[in-house]
């Protein structure tokens, strides 16, 4: 076989089935992980918010977008 377009990496491939997203608790500044079925979502029109209670401080975290 010949790769004619590279794809994701394999690191990338597992965070996508995972379905794993960054978290930023702003109560205590933890930056943290989570895969499907550990964090929450809420839909409205335009709009997905997805959040996890935070591992350090039990405060609901919300999507890290980065800066
Ligand atoms: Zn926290």
């Amino acid at each position: 076989m010949k790769i004619l377009k590279q794809g994701l990496s394999k690191a990338e491939l597992e965070k996508k089935r995972k379905r794993t997203k960054q978290f930023e608790c702003y109560e205590c500044g933890c930056i943290f992980s989570a895969d499907a079925g550990e964090y929450k979502f809420e839909e409205d029109y335009i709009y997905t918010t997805y959040f996890c209670d935070c591992p350090n401080c039990s405060e609901k975290a919300f999507e890290y977008i980065g800066r």
